[in-house]
């Protein structure tokens, strides 16, 4: 093994940990239940993602599953996830390094009310713009990774109809943070639209601008 190789199999051992580490946390944050949602995140040509239906307080480091990126499986033997059309075509398509989906309950609530989650916090300027629904279909499936791919058009996160929801970004805890502030909106709408006669006010599209530019120096603090 030359130096290069033992330096990439670090990266992907250590983004494996990190990936694990996420997949997690959604437990924990209560984004999902049991074995619900998925996480993956691109090390070079490799995608890294969860395997099917097993628990995430199971894995271990022996237990990597990689793809590339035609979803050939080049290391493991549990099952990728059944979600891998939908993560490929993110990786194939856009500038994502890490993506999660959750099944999380305010925004798989709203996605079965809206065609797109009302603008009703500045939050919405990070994720690119007012969030969109991605019509239905069958978890798994082609359609639906085609159907996610066009809701995220110029955005970093989208709803999936009567289902949850999916983020990317350049890393897995970028994409964490934006599914997190995503199911945070969600639940700020639901809470305000719960008052009959009352409907809550929106920003405008000036202010969502202004709000998204702003936040373009958002948290990049110099060393
Ligand atoms: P997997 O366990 O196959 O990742 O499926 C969970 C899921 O959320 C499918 O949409
Ligand atoms: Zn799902």
């Amino acid at each position: 093994m030359t130096e290069d190789d033992g330096t990439a199999a670090d990266a992907v051992a250590r983004t494996w940990d990190e990936l694990v580490d996420t997949a997690r946390r959604t437990v924990a944050d209560g984004l999902v239940v049991g074995t619900s949602g998925n996480v993956s995140a691109r090390v070079g040509d490799l995608v890294l993602v969860t395997p099917s239906g097993v628990p995430y307080a199971r894995l271990t480091p022996a237990d990597l599953v990689a793809v590339d990126l035609d979803g050939r499986q080049v290391r493991g033997v549990l099952p990728p996830t059944s979600e891998l059309p939908m993560h490929l075509a993110l990786y194939r398509s856009t500038g994502a390094r890490a993506v999660v989906h959750t099944h999380a309950v305010h925004a798989t609530a709203v996605s079965t009310l809206v065609d797109e989650l009302p603008p009703v916090h500045y939050v919405t300027g990070t994720l690119g713009g007012t969030v969109r629904v991605a019509p239905y279909a069958l978890y798994g499936t082609r359609e639906l990774a085609d159907h996610v791919l066009a809701a995220l058009t110029d955005r970093t996160a989208c709803l999936l109809r009567n289902h949850g929801t999916v983020a990317y970004g350049a890393t897995l805890e970028q994409a964490y943070d934006r599914t997190a502030q995503l199911e945070w909106m969600c639940r700020v709408w639901l809470t305000a639209t719960a008052h009959p006669g009352r409907a809550p006010s929106l920003l405008t599209p000036d202010q969502l601008a202004e709000a998204t530019e702003k936040l373009r120096g958002y948290g990049h603090h110099p060393h």
